[in-house]
């Protein structure tokens, strides 16, 4: 038996063999664990498992659970979460799979589950995810299969491992993928995998399997108030002022390129106008890949490749040969988004202190000692009680949104670092209240942000400050010079209650 499907529809780079077996052919179904990729569009993964399924004519089972344990489980990511499994539930009615979503109602009632579906697998394709708990997992998990296990990495336009390097800036990636990013552009996940292929008919699953785990019902998948409230996670971090699912990121996608992409250059920084995508959430927990992004960018833009200049020179305009505020948003989402993924999949310490640059340690080992005109806790800046009104509001709104914006995300970290008694103590509050209340939060991207206000992909600047050293220095008045943030901070104004709607859906 082949230990490759026939046709190669996903690039080799992409896929870790996790357990090294050749496919068990007499089984029954190939299992796809969508643990990360969340989503039934554009996807590698799911490509893969389709391939495997036609190659050796079995059904496809796809299995997406979600955990009670994990860190940092609460209303807040469990209702994002379940809003997706929703609707893949119903994207996948018509097709020829089973789709199988589960929750988990007590911890350890999952143990023995993937194994038990593993037990019919003849290949078992899961997500490639560098970061949080998941590589740990998917370790573990192949230790314990007998079957052919392969992680497939959707994360990026460039795959993590078609490179060995480390980049430790934004510059030395960017232009590296100005050389080697053009030949993985034409390779792009199909946006209707089900729908292409045909696949062999659906199976049953074993009812050891069904009456153990019974799939999620409607009234789970609601995720609704009193759903919510029976699971053991935390209730005290609520719903996030947005919808989760594959669809409410497509249509987020589509407002932001018709109604802000044209705006983004210019005013992407200003808290005020809001004109940034809102897609982190959604590109966190898989529910849009990043080439279903590009691709509408493209075709907005009426790109193709032919307009790509012959040669780039590391800088961000003109890479693309796209307008300025294309290029400027291609940036984020391509540049800053991969140095992330790229540093989590080749250093496992990666959410350490011990990893930030030399200098960076260096400069603020020698300031650790200098006075703190305000030193808070963690308690203090979690209630957004510090003396400072923009740094408060930028609190309250990721605490009652679930989401921060862009330039007072910075402003927020470098202010921790500033109010903390040491620099370890700022790293540990700045993981603990973004993954805590950021959907998008337990993310490569998390550990750029946090890491970057300590000095990863910065440089030293000048003058040396207190506290700081040569670590860049931000502060509010200063923001609140530059950018506007009036309505920001009538907004989140500490009486200001959240007018989102919170359960839409009751
Ligand atoms: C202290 C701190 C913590 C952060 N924590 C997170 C986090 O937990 N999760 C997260 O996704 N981002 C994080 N960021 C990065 C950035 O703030 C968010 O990605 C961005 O604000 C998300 O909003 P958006 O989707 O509207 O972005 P847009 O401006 O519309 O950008 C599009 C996409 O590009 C990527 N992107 C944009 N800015 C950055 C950036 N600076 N670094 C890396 N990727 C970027 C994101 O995937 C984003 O969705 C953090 C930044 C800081 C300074």
């Amino acid at each position: 038996m082949p230990a490759e499907p026939s046709t190669i529809v996903v690039p080799p780079e992409r896929v870790r063999i996790a357990r090294d077996l050749p496919p068990r052919i007499e089984r029954s179904y190939v299992l796809y664990w969508m643990i990360a990729a969340r989503r039934l569009q554009g996807n590698f993964a799911l490509d893969r498992a389709v391939q495997w399924a036609c190659d050796l004519t079995k059904p496809l089972v796809i299995f997406e659970p979600l955990r009670a344990g994990y860190p940092w489980a609460s209303d807040r990511l469990h209702k994002f979460v379940l809003e997706g499994m929703a609707e893949n539930r119903r994207r996948a009615a018509d097709a020829q799979v089973v789709y199988y979503p589960y929750v988990e109602p007590r911890h350890g009632e999952a143990r023995g589950q993937l194994e038990a579906f593993a037990k019919d697998a003849a290949v078992v394709v899961t997500d490639d995810y560098p970061a949080f708990f998941l590589p740990r997992m998917v370790a573990a998990a192949a230790e314990r299969l007998d079957v052919r296990m392969e992680a497939v990495d959707g994360n990026g336009l460039y795959p993590m491992r078609a490179t060995s390097q480390v980049f430790v800036t934004a510059y030395s990636l960017r232009r590296h993928l100005q050389r080697e990013l053009p030949r993985y552009l034409d390779d792009s996940p199909s946006l209707a995998p089900l729908a292409e292929r045909s696949l062999p008919s659906a199976t049953q699953l074993p009812t050891e399997i069904t009456q153990r785990w019974p799939a999620a019902t409607d009234v789970q998948l609601s995720a609704s108030r009193d759903m919510l409230a029976a699971l053991p996670i935390d209730h005290s971090v609520g719903p996030a002022a947005f919808t989760g699912g594959s669809a409410a990121a497509e249509h987020a996608l589509e407002r932001f390129l018709d109604q802000r992409l044209d705006r983004y250059a210019d005013e992407r920084n200003i808290p005020d106008e809001d004109v940034a995508s809102g897609l982190s959430p959604y590109l966190h927990f898989g529910h849009l890949g990043v080439h279903q992004v590009f691709r509408a960018v493209a075709e907005r833009e009426t790109w193709d490749r032919s307009r790509l200049p012959a040669k780039g020179n590391g800088s961000r305009e003109g890479w693309w040969g796209m307008s300025a505020a294309a290029e400027g948003f291609l940036d984020e989402l391509i540049t800053w988004r991969e140095v992330g993924f790229n540093f989590c999949a080749h250093r496992e310490d990666y959410d350490r202190y011990e990893s930030l640059p030399e200098w960076a340690k260096a400069s603020l080992a020698k300031h650790a000692g200098d006075p703190r005109a305000f030193s808070y806790s963690l308690e203090t800046f979690e209630q957004a009680r510090t003396h400072d009104e923009l740094w408060n509001a930028a609190q309250r709104q990721l605490v009652r949104d679930g989401r921060l914006h862009n330039y007072l995300r910075m402003l927020w970290g470098k202010k921790i670092l500033e109010w903390s008694e040491s620099p370890q103590s700022a790293l540990a509050t700045m993981i603990e209240l973004n993954n805590k209340y950021a959907v998008d939060g337990r993310d490569p991207n998390s550990y750029t942000g946090i890491f970057w206000v300590l000095g990863r992909y910065d440089r030293p600047w000048a003058p040396e400050r207190p506290i700081f050293g040569v670590i860049r220095y931000m502060s509010s008045d200063n923001t609140r010079r530059k950018v506007s943030v009036k309505d920001y901070l009538r907004r989140y104004a500490a009486h200001q209650e959240r007018q989102s709607q919170l359960f839409a859906n009751e």
